[in-house]
């Protein structure tokens, strides 16, 4: 970018510029991303072997390589004008502070209740369910971020929803259960010993602090074992790449009404679901070779699946009662360290990032937590907001990079998803403060005992 931008603080589109399809970047891709694999057969997963689990809909979704923009049914575009467009941020106060030619914008999806862009695929999934006359819906959270947006999702439609929450966030995160409790979910510490494969956890690693893996696992055998319910998932799946396109249309749509060129956009990446949907419409220009964007993931290090992981068919659960996905991973059995605070805990990633990030047409990058707390600090001291720490991973990339162009005099334009608020994360931010926050780096001996979990599919 050469010309002086010359738009507002803050993009807002209107109303009736809110996308109507969501992009599905699968179209484009040449080479998909592999298929779900059933652990029993090896065979690729059918329609009706993913029934028992999923809805109907969200199935031929996932299963959709082909089409490229699919119609946002009406009651899901009701919704999102509660809180969507989104605003696209001219970060002008952070330029300012780190002193740089380069052109920093963030697209900000903390503007609901629930905090984050998990909204978006929420309540996508809880229509379909209600579409399909189900009773209810199960589901795992970490941070629980995704099952705050789900119980809001589910009391708009009226379908019950049971969340299995992540021991260590249950725990650390007593009022994000109440907002969740609020919206009539019944919410479970994860792993529990109402299920089978949660009292074998429980025996295997007495004392676990649980991981988003365990509670997968206990949110699948709660759906498949009850009449009328079926699980959802809020990261990781295609159709949740698919749903959080939103992100990446509107983003697209106020570049192109003010004629901002990105030169880099960046995202945090735990499952990989809000940057693959902020990059998507960018990635699709890519892939047909009409633009070009360097894209980057952020992940932390101490939980490293692009960039220390392996490309292979794994477990999505630690319970392994779930399909297998190709995607980086670190090992279901991996459990990432207690001291990381900053969200973003999941071995996996999505198939699609995963498949791109293969092919070459995204970099990877790790960070420390307590570089990220200080992005984080700084960030909200100057422009107003208290970032999600899994948010703060995209802060601290997107500001190492404005502060490369500080050297080099680049006027380079810089967009990063900032995916939600940290009002629900002060534990970690208390640490950060108290300076008793750590960085741990796994080592290449705690990576093998992740590893060797990885199944040897001969494939
Ligand atoms: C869940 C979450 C993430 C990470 O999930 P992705 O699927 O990788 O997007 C990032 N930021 C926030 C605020 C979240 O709630």
């Amino acid at each position: 970018m050469t010309k002086k931008i010359e738009v507002p603080y803050k993009i807002y589109l209107d109303e009736n510029e809110i996308p109507t399809t969501w992009y599905n970047v699968r179209a484009d891709m040449k080479i998909k991303p592999a298929p779900l694999l059933h652990p029993g057969t090896l065979k690729p997963l059918t329609f009706e072997e993913m029934r028992p689990i999923f809805c109907d809909e969200l199935i031929r979704q996932e299963l959709d390589n082909d089409t490229r923009f699919i119609e946002i049914p009406e009651p899901i575009q009701e919704f999102y004008k509660m809180y969507r467009p989104s605003p696209l941020t001219h970060a002008v106060f952070l330029e300012k502070a780190l002193d740089t030619p380069a052109h920093i914008f963030y697209k900000f999806e903390g503007n609901n209740t629930s905090g984050s862009h998990k909204l978006n695929s929420a309540i996508a999934q809880a229509y379909y369910a209600k579409e399909q006359g189900l009773k209810g819906v199960t589901t795992e959270t970490g941070a629980g971020q995704w099952g705050t947006a789900l119980s809001m999702a589910c009391s708009y439609f009226g379908l019950d929803c049971k969340v299995y929450m992540v021991k260590v966030s249950y725990e650390q995160k007593p009022f994000r259960r109440e907002v969740m409790r609020t919206y009539g979910a019944n919410v479970t510490p994860s792993p529990s010993m109402d299920t089978e494969v949660g009292r074998r956890i429980n025996a295997e690693h007495p004392g676990t602090t649980g991981s988003l893996g365990c509670a997968i696992s206990e949110a699948v055998e709660v759906a498949t074992s009850l009449e009328g319910y079926r699980y959802e998932l809020g990261s990781v799946l295609n159709q949740v790449v698919l749903h959080q396109s939103i992100i990446g249309m509107e983003t697209k749509t106020a570049c192109d009404k003010y004629g901002i060129k990105p030169d880099i956009i960046i995202g945090c990446a735990g499952g990989g679901s809000n940057l693959g949907g902020l990059i998507a419409p960018f990635m699709g220009e890519k892939l047909r070779g009409e633009a070009d964007y360097r894209i980057i993931a952020v992940e932390p290090v101490s939980c490293p699946s692009l960039t220390r992981g392996r490309y292979a068919y794994d477990f999505a659960d630690t319970g392994k009662v779930c399909p297998m996905a190709k995607m980086y991973t670190l090992g279901h059995d991996f459990i990432p360290s207690p001291n990381h605070a900053g969200g973003l805990r999941y071995h996996g990633m999505s198939p699609v990032l995963s498949q791109l990030y293969h092919d070459g047409f995204m970099e990877a990058r790790s960070v420390e937590q307590t570089a990220v707390f200080e992005a984080a600090e700084t960030f909200a001291r100057v422009e107003g907001i208290l970032p999600a720490p899994e948010s703060a991973h995209a802060i601290r990339a997107a500001m190492d990079e404005a502060l490369k162009c500080r050297e080099t005099g680049e006027e380079k334009t810089i967009i990063f998803g900032l995916t939600g608020t940290g009002y629900f994360d002060l534990k970690a931010y208390e640490s950060f403060n108290n300076g008793t926050m750590s960085d741990y780096i796994p080592t290449d001996e705690d990576l093998a005992r992740g590893f060797a979990s990885i199944p040897d599919l001969g494939l």
